[in-house]
């Protein structure tokens, strides 16, 4: 059998599976979906954000992307979180990178990536920007250490964002920036909670 249809083969398997514990799941499902959570995450294969988090369909909004970032022009992501965030409501926003991630990696090097040149540009600025920490750590602590810190890069700037700005004149929304770790399976919460503009320089806080 072909490769890809095997994937639809084990649809069939887990519909099955699902109907036998729940008859009406997919009935629920078909109406709508009430999410709570958006989770921003790596399209690295091995991070699933339902699989990691033990959630079914129905309870995450997902966008992925390389190296999980909150670019100010990307009209996709920027799309996924005006919808989540003010159509679906959600509560939480999660920023979750991974340890090991490609993307960064690559970003820390002086490696020419094509087009994805452009794309991770912005993680060299953070590392720059952090090299005094960053240089008196060994190889392995330091590219630890930059995926930490490209997340809490991206938590700052959905804080920057306009549609975050403009929720939070009318309701709580809770930024959390997260990584997963490969090694463990599991994710480490890095407290950089973020719910307001108060953390930010003035210049960020927009009229809105
Ligand atoms: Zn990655």
């Amino acid at each position: 059998m072909k490769d890809y249809n095997k994937l639809i083969e084990q649809n069939a398997e887990v519909v099955r599976k699902k109907l036998e514990s729940n008859s009406s799941f997919y009935d629920e499902l078909a109406k709508g979906q009430q999410p709570n959570f958006l989770w921003i995450g790596c399209s690295d294969s091995r991070v699933p954000a339902n699989e990691v988090t033990g959630t079914e369909a129905g309870d995450i909004f997902v966008h992925r992307n390389i190296a999980n970032l909150v670019n100010n022009t990307d009209l996709n992501l920027m799309s996924v979180i005006a919808y989540a965030v003010g159509v679906l409501k959600v509560d939480h926003v999660i920023v979750c990178g991974h340890y090991g991630c490609g993307g960064v990696q690559a970003a820390m090097s002086n490696a020419d990536v094509g087009i994805i040149n452009k794309w991770i540009r912005d993680i060299k600025n953070t590392y720059a920007r952090n090299w005094d920490e960053l240089k008196e750590l060994d190889d392995k602590a330091r590219f630890n250490r930059m995926v930490e810190l490209n997340v809490e890069e991206q938590v700052n700037n959905l804080a920057k964002s306009t549609i975050l700005q403009k929720e939070w004149k009318e309701r709580s929304v809770e930024i959390h920036g997260w990584v997963y770790d490969l090694g463990s399976g599991r994710i480490k919460d890095l407290g950089v909670d973020v719910s307001g503009t108060d953390h930010l320089p003035d210049v960020f806080k927009l009229d809105v």
